[in-house]
């Protein structure tokens, strides 16, 4: 049992402090963090600390070790939730879900790994073919949006700069059968600047340092990202080589075709040559100072020459009259309007290929008659909290979506407790604790939220100032108790793509690049309609996301990033209890000790604990197994210490399961 690893460990469920202080908290996760002991559970939920190194403790020994078995019965693990979960989906049919959260750095990533991983282990004993190859594409499908949604940021040198939630679907048998990705929020600014001491996303730099000079060539492209204006920033690592390798693999063994694959190169290409056209003004009109780069360009998405030049210096626009006139752009319109472009090919390459691996993994031909209920554990690696000296449009996006996942885990926690106990006829104890709601809405409300603010700002017609904004901002939240008036850069949500640069694509030669263009088919006079915000869509699609998590039963694994120096021995005090704070893990416990720890079916508590008392063995002398288990408990004294639902035993301490475990090891 956990507990029995020894206390030298520290204790392995923060339920077992003998104080819920922040004091407590911070010297257990210290002095576990110090052991190697990674992980440390709040009841079902675990608490992980990056190590920083590489841990002997995710191989196949460990996999037999936790398969099937309970959440006490070995040391807390990432594959102690995954199991669970696992357990949970095919026992009794329940769609589940494990939320991991933390912020950039803290291991969310890597543990997403781990636990698809590990689902795969467990999975397919019989090795049918088909189950394999879905398997196959699942744990490949990471690595590729790795290539093109991460990069090396100041936090983190493999920063995910995406959302990702992904469905894997299960069959009666508990075998995947397919699964399904949603992205959110690429942060596609990324394409055409980064901070200093960052890179571009990995892609680039693979392709350029990996790509074979055939390949190069024929992008028109040369092997030195300095030589580009988006990539000239940030040294190459020294594996772009062999990722860019991997990467082609992984397309591959998904299902991309030789011509897709080009298709994403050409993008990428095209992309790097944009950043690298200049505009100059000769006092009366703007032109294009790479007439050379422009024909590239053109070659790299198969559309005219003459488009390119024109979609890039001038807009067309609809008069009031219903005419079409060109306008010519100023030289800084220009600028924008092709740093936009090149973000939109790239946020619209990501979109594609998450949706072409979609294509390739979805449940094709299920039958729930003949197949069973088609059961599903969704893996959601979320960015987390995002507080920089300089905060954007981006930041407030994502701390926003923190919030309603914060809520969403509050509720759930909460809410299960009380559902089961009602379930189980048990008596419920009122627990309070901060519901966030407030800050929720203060984003979120109809019409006088920050999003419907912001829209109203972004949709004006004319030119809408951060500080008209503000002040519009300022004047419907002043009176509420979390808005502070501060900040000042929030562009990003104008979502504003020249039009021109979507019908060119939409005329381009290449059937994978129309693809991702096929809202270039509107014409002038019909894209009048007002396009929704950045801040709309992302709300939406985190409202349709938290919508998804809340109708399933949920496990969570919650990362704490123990320094900024990526040390495997440095744990920042005061680093970590901030995270402990805002991730509320210590009114995680509270709720958990405030209920009982721990509860098990009649049944399973019999089977493990039998052994030690005269009225179950050797032989089952009691009529019912829940008069069993109180002949149990009895023996050992333990009476006041639990419940008895109706299925279930109902354990307030841990310590009266210690000693039970203690006596059935000594047997
Ligand atoms: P972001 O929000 O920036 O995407 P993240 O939470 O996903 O961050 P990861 O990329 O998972 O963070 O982890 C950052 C780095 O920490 C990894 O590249 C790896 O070096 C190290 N790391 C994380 N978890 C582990 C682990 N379990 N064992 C060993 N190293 C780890
Ligand atoms: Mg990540």
């Amino acid at each position: 049992m956990a507990e029995l690893e020894s206390l030298e460990f520290g204790k392995s469920d923060f339920i077992l402090l003998d104080e819920v202080t922040m004091e407590q908290f911070m010297e257990n996760l210290k002095l576990r963090f110090e052991k190697g002991r990674i992980y440390t559970f709040i009841g079902e939920v675990v608490v992980s600390v990056n190590p920083y190194q590489h841990m002997d403790i995710y191989g196949k020994d460990s996999i037999e070790a936790y398969r099937g078995r309970e959440l006490y019965e070995n040391p807390p693990h990432l594959f102690s939730v995954s199991d669970a979960a696992y357990k949970a989906m095919k026992r009794r049919a329940k769609d589940t879900c494990i939320v991991i959260s933390g912020e950039s750095g803290a291991g969310k990533t890597e543990a997403s790994k781990y636990i698809m991983q590990y689902i795969a282990a467990i999975t397919n004993p019989a090795l049918r073919e088909e189950v394999e190859s879905v398997k196959h594409v699942l744990l490949k499908s990471t690595c590729v949006l790795e290539a093109f949604g991460n990069a090396k940021t100041n936090r983190n040198d493999n920063s995910s700069r995406f959302g990702k939630y992904m469905d894997i679907n299960f069959n009666f048998n508990g075998d995947p059968t397919g699964g399904h990705i949603n992205n959110y929020l690429l942060e596609k600014s990324r394409v055409v600047q980064q901070q200093p001491g960052e890179r571009n996303f990995h892609s680039f730099y693979q392709l350029l340092r990996g790509g074979s000079d055939d390949v190069l060539k024929s992008l028109h492209l040369d092997n030195d990202p300095a030589l580009y204006t988006y990539t000239r920033q940030g040294a190459t690592s020294n594996n772009d080589r062999s990722s860019h390798k991997a990467v082609l693999h992984a397309l591959q063994v998904i299902g991309f075709t030789e011509e897709e694959i080009h298709s994403i190169y050409e993008t990428l290409a095209a992309i790097l040559l944009l950043g690298n056209l200049e505009f100059v003004c000769d006092g009366e009109s703007v032109s294009l100072s790479e007439p050379l780069a422009l024909t590239e360009i053109s070659a790299l998405t198969q559309t005219d020459p003459e488009c390119v030049r024109t979609s890039l210096l001038y807009r067309t626009v609809a008069t009031g009259g219903g005419d079409v006139i060109q306008k010519e752009h100023s030289q800084q319109d220009a600028c924008f309007g092709r740093d936009a472009f090149a973000k939109a090919l790239y946020e619209r390459l990501f979109a594609w290929i998450v949706g072409r691996i979609n294509s390739v993994i979805e449940v094709k031909n299920y039958n729930p008659v003949l197949h069973g209920k088609n059961t599903v554990i969704g893996v959601l690696d979320i960015y987390g909290f995002e507080i920089f000296d300089n905060n954007s449009f981006e930041q407030f996006c994502i701390n926003y979506c923190n919030e309603k996942l914060q809520h969403l885990f509050i509720e759930l926690i909460l809410q299960q407790e009380q559902e089961e106990y009602e379930r189980e006829g048990i008596v419920w104890e009122h627990v309070d604790y901060v519901d966030n709601q407030i800050i929720v809405d203060l984003v979120e409300q109809p019409h006088k939220g920050i999003i419907s603010v912001l829209d109203e700002a972004c949709l004006t017609v004319g030119n809408v100032t951060d500080t008209v904004l503000l002040q519009s901002l300022d004047q419907k939240l002043s009176q509420h108790p979390h808005y502070t008036p501060k900040g000042k850069d929030l562009n990003p949500n104008y979502n504003l793509l020249f039009q021109d640069f979507k019908r060119l694509m939409f005329s381009s030669c290449n059937g994978v690049l129309r693809q991702m263009w096929p809202d270039g088919q509107t014409s002038i006079t019909e894209v009048t309609k007002r396009p929704q915000t950045a801040a709309t869509l992302f709300k939406n699609s985190i409202v349709a996301l938290v919508q998804k998590l809340a109708c399933k039963e949920p496990y969570y694994v919650r990362c704490i990033k123990p320094n900024e120096l990526k040390s495997p021995v440095l744990f920042d005090d005061a680093r970590c209890r901030h995270q402990v704070a805002y991730l509320g893990l210590l009114e995680n416990v509270m709720v958990r000790r405030a209920g009982f720890a721990y509860r098990q079916p009649y049944e399973r508590f019999l089977q493990r604990y039998k052994m030690t008392c005269e009225y179950t063995w050797p032989n089952h002398l009691m009529p019912t197994d829940q008069e069993a288990v109180r002949a149990i408990v009895s023996q050992h004294g333990f009476d006041a210490d639990v419940d008895y639902g109706r299925s279930k035993l109902f354990v307030r301490s841990p310590r009266s399961l210690f000693s039970l475990e203690q006596e059935r090891n000594q047997l």
